[in-house]
């Protein structure tokens, strides 16, 4: 697109955009293309310091700030973002993949969910506790638990670090992001937004790196107090563990492995149409991708015809191309990742309906794919494939369902679609999951919970319980 360059990116600290004091750098590559677009710097212990006493000074200066400049300055980063959205989807596109209409989706999405914990700001309300005694007053003040460290991943570039960021900020907490080093100038110029805004010095620190040297000297420096995460759930139980041992509160969300339920008395081809079109937005690429289809065998023919029509109908390519609907995979590990568990399915007697192959030999294309009646053997139907697979199962009946939904350890989102009320109430309080979508896609609002249990993780990034995971409630009593 005429007019836009893809941006080396600098780290922020202290309201200073500046090179590593190492002068090292990461280089940055394109998933459509395979060519080198940029660096990034690469923050060592010297630079992790300096962002960490900048973390301190920014806390004491925006925990004073009342919540009501807090929430105009959040008001003002929303609008920014909104007037820069064609550019920053660009960015977004170049290092990421997605197509561009989805990348524009995800910056207007961000402007959303800033202006919800806006709102947000404006409600930490305490408690008034009856005494026992005429003379004292029990009280409860919600207070910034202190200088937050996020983690956050390639998938969403922005909106990964906008849910956390937002809320973290409307409580008045600092936030030192590691964002991610495939995807690093999307949610750089998310950071540009808040500080042209007006968020004052040493609020807002922005580090790239080596994420495990980053994350273990962050969680355990005494000046963070709160660590938010996401990612897979591997190294989410990792910094988990890592933030017990040193007493800091956190927020993770890990991984999934949804299932979607299909019951056969539902509109079969509207249930295979969303479906499909959830399943293959972002390549799959989504924590909340519905990836295992269990759908009554009355139903099972016509949902698999009607899915891999939908499969074959997308234009896989270059994201910037308007007429593409899927791009590239974000990075080159999950092809063979996918090649993999493709191929461990069929030898496991899975029929592979569509798809299967890489396309191409540059870029990170990977074809739309089904497979029909896997076993539970075969390693995708136990491990998140992370990528443009759906795995389609006949079962017999809502029992049968509900059960395969909760064999795994996973309980992030689930999807449903049926017509009757009763399997409605058994599939809403039945099934193992943070969230639960029936009868359309209803997941991801601002206003609405997003958080997984089991080995999803722990703690909510939206509605109204979201901004809590950066306050403390604090007891007072005093006596007159
Ligand atoms: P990965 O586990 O290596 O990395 C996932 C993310 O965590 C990356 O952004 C990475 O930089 C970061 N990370 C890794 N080790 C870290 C550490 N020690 N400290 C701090 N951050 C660390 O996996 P990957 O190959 O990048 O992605 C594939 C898997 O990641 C998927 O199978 C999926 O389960 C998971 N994932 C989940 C989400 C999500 O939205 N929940 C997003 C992206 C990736």
């Amino acid at each position: 697109m005429a007019g836009y360059s893809y941006p080396d990116t600098q780290l922020f600290i202290d309201s200073t955009w500046q090179d590593a004091a190492s002068g090292e750098t990461i280089p940055v590559s394109d998933p459509a293309t395979g060519e080198t677009i940029g660096k990034i710097a690469k923050a060592g212990i010297a630079d992790l310091d300096k962002a960490l006493a900048a973390t301190q000074s920014g806390f004491a200066k925006w925990s004073a700030t009342s919540a009501f400049e807090r929430a105009r300055i959040l008001y003002a980063a929303a609008a920014i973002l909104r007037e820069r959205k064609d550019k920053i989807a660009w960015i977004m596109t170049r290092e990421q993949g997605k197509p561009l209409v989805e990348a524009a989706g995800e910056v207007m999405a961000a402007a959303d969910i800033i202006e919800w914990f806006a709102q947000e700001a404006r409600r930490t309300y305490g408690q008034v506790i009856p005494a026992r005694q005429p003379n004292v007053s029990q009280i409860t003040v919600k207070l910034p638990v202190g200088p937050v460290a996020a983690f956050t991943p390639w998938n969403f570039p922005i909106n990964q670090v906008v849910r956390k960021l937002s809320a973290a900020l409307a409580a008045g907490c600092s936030i030192i992001v590691k964002a991610p080093e495939e995807t690093p100038a999307s949610p750089a110029e998310l950071i540009r937004a808040f500080a042209d805004a007006g968020v004052p010095a040493g609020v807002i620190g922005l580090v790239y790196g080596v994420p495990s040297q980053i994350s273990e000297y962050l969680i355990a420096h005494p000046v963070i107090r709160k660590i938010t995460f996401t990612g897979s759930t591997p190294v989410g139980k990792q910094l988990a563990s890592l933030a017990g041992l040193h007493m800091k509160r956190s927020t993770m969300e890990l991984g999934g492995h949804a299932p979607a339920i299909v019951m056969a008395d539902t509109d079969v081809d509207k249930a295979a149409k969303t479906l499909a079109f959830s399943k293959f937005r972002n390549a799959g690429q989504v924590c909340v991708s519905p990836t295992r289809f269990l759908v009554e065998e009355p139903a099972f023919d016509r949902f698999v015809g009607k899915f891999v029509d939908a499969a074959k109908a997308i234009k896989v390519g270059n994201g910037l191309d308007p007429q593409n609907t899927m791009g590239p995979l974000a990075n080159e590990r999950r092809i063979p990742a996918l090649e993999s568990l493709i191929a461990d399915a069929v030898d496991h007697g899975a029929t592979l309906a569509t798809g299967g192959r890489r396309i191409g030999n540059s870029g990170n294309f990977f074809e739309p794919t089904v497979l029909t009646n896997v076993p539970v053997s075969a390693r995708i139907m136990n491990e998140e494939p992370f990528g443009p697979v759906a795995i389609i199962n006949p079962i017999a009946d809502l029992e049968a369902a509900i059960a395969e939904a909760n064999r795994l350890p996973f309980g992030l989102a689930s999807y449903a679609f049926t017509a009757s009320q009763a399997n409605v109430h058994a599939i809403g309080t039945r099934v193992e999951a943070g969230m639960t979508t029936i009868n359309h896609l209803g997941l991801a609002l601002p206003e609405v919970p997003f958080g997984g249990i089991k080995d999803s993780g722990y703690g909510d990034e939206g509605g109204s319980a979201a901004i809590e995971a950066y306050l403390v409630a604090k007891f007072v009593s005093a006596a007159a």
